[in-house]
């Protein structure tokens, strides 16, 4: 067994870790939380530099790296901007729910421009009424010639609002049983007849706009169909394993970044005349984040690394989405209480890495939705 990272992946960490910290700006960031900015100019310089498109194939516009590349990269990025960093790291692995099951025309079109950072896409599974069960959609999509005409609502749709396409999880065949089998994926471009978006107000993660999808008589042709009619919710699915990879490296470094924080202020801050870092108290915390941090960094890994060596484990990133995101509201919650009043404020960026990481847990399988995962796994039930 080697827990070493070969030399090229500790090169990717470096660069990845150097550029961040070199265009890390702290005005530019509390302004893009107050103002509810994307980093556009951040996408597109990461992008120049390849950060952007690490585990996607060179002909694509990506570097043609693994999943541990990749997540060496999201650790980076979310260490230094907290929810902004995953910004620029997660049109990448939206994008893969396209590489890996659409046709070569769709990919040429679509992911160049993406690994630039000049176009997001967005993928649109969750429903009102549905929510964490996807089985049962509302959204349909009928066959009238050779297009397919979609009608639904989708929600917590993010980027919609300013992404170029969404992949939209539709049900094609209302007879199909169990339904899921009558699932497909359509790629839809935002700016076709009969759509209506509109953004959320959220706690956090205010970089990223959150939207409902409205689809009224959207009509996409056949070459718009990803992967098999029918197929889509299986596509969905495979493709969950590495989105859930890349959740738990989002998580643990927005961990990192606020552990990072909270052990400066540690070391500077005093209080009855002492260091607070002297305090047991304050490093019984320190040492608690730091434990939570190192595990979860060992299940993505491995989970990561498994991914490449072609042996998907659907429980261990299972495991790894569930911990990782887990104890990234945990750790900044104590950064918080680190910092104590200090904390709660705007300009000490905890408060903003415990919000940001808040929709973690929810976002793709809440923790009941992965232990249920993880259990019917160990039991062995389908
Ligand atoms: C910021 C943000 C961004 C998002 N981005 C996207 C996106 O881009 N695309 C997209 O498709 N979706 C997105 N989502 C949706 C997200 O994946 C869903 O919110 C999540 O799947 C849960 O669905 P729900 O909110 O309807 O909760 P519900 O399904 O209504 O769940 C409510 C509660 O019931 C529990 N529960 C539900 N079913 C079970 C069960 N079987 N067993 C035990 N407990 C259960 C849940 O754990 C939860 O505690 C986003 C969500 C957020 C908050």
């Amino acid at each position: 067994m080697d827990f070493e990272l070969t030399k090229e992946q500790k090169d990717i960490q470096r660069a990845a870790r150097e550029f961040c910290e070199a265009e890390y700006d702290k005005d530019m960031v509390l302004d893009m939380e107050r103002e509810h900015k994307f980093p556009w100019e951040l996408l597109r310089k990461a992008a120049g530099l390849g950060f952007v498109g690490v585990a996607v194939p060179e002909e694509y516009g990506g570097q043609g790296y693994g999943l541990l590349e990749e997540l060496l990269v999201t650790e980076e990025f979310c260490r230094q901007f907290g929810g902004i960093g995953e910004c620029v790291v997660s049109p990448e692995t939206l994008a893969k729910l396209l590489l890996f099951n659409g046709t070569e025309e769709q990919k040429k079109k679509c992911l160049p421009s993406i690994m630039r950072g000049e176009a997001l896409i967005s993928v649109a599974f969750t429903e009102p009424e549905g929510g964490s069960d996807i089985i049962f959609l509302r959204t349909a999509a009928v066959k009238e010639g050779s297009d397919y005409i979609i009608n639904g609502n989708k929600i917590f749709n993010t980027y919609a609002s300013i992404a170029k396409w969404d992949i939209v999880l539709c049900q094609t065949d209302p007879e199909a049983k169990p339904t899921y089998r009558g699932q497909t994926l359509l790629l839809v471009e935002l700016d076709r007849e009969g759509i209506e978006i509109s953004d959320f107000e959220k706690m956090g993660w205010h970089a990223a706009p959150t939207c409902s999808l409205f689809l009224s008589n959207v009509r996409v042709p056949q070459e718009n169909l990803i992967g098999e009619e029918n197929r889509g919710f299986y596509h969905t699915v495979e493709f969950l394993n590495s989105f859930r990879v890349f959740m738990a490296g989002v998580g643990m470094g927005v961990a990192q970044g606020a552990f990072d924080r909270a052990l400066e202020y540690a070391k500077t801050r005093e209080a009855f005349g002492r260091k607070i870092g002297e305090f047991q108290a304050i490093q019984h915390r320190l040492a608690d984040m730091h434990l939570k941090i190192e595990m979860a960094r060992l299940l993505a890994y491995k989970a990561a690394w498994e991914i490449d060596q072609g042996r998907t484990d659907p429980k261990l990133c299972s495991m790894a989405k569930l911990y990782g995101c887990g104890i990234a509201t945990e750790v900044a919650d104590a950064a918080i209480s680190i910092f104590g009043g200090h904390g709660y404020m705007l300009e000490n960026e905890v408060e903003r890495f415990y919000r940001d990481a808040r929709c973690y847990p929810i976002v793709e399988g809440t923790p009941d939705l992965h232990k249920n995962l993880i259990g019917r796994a160990l039991l062995g039930l389908k």
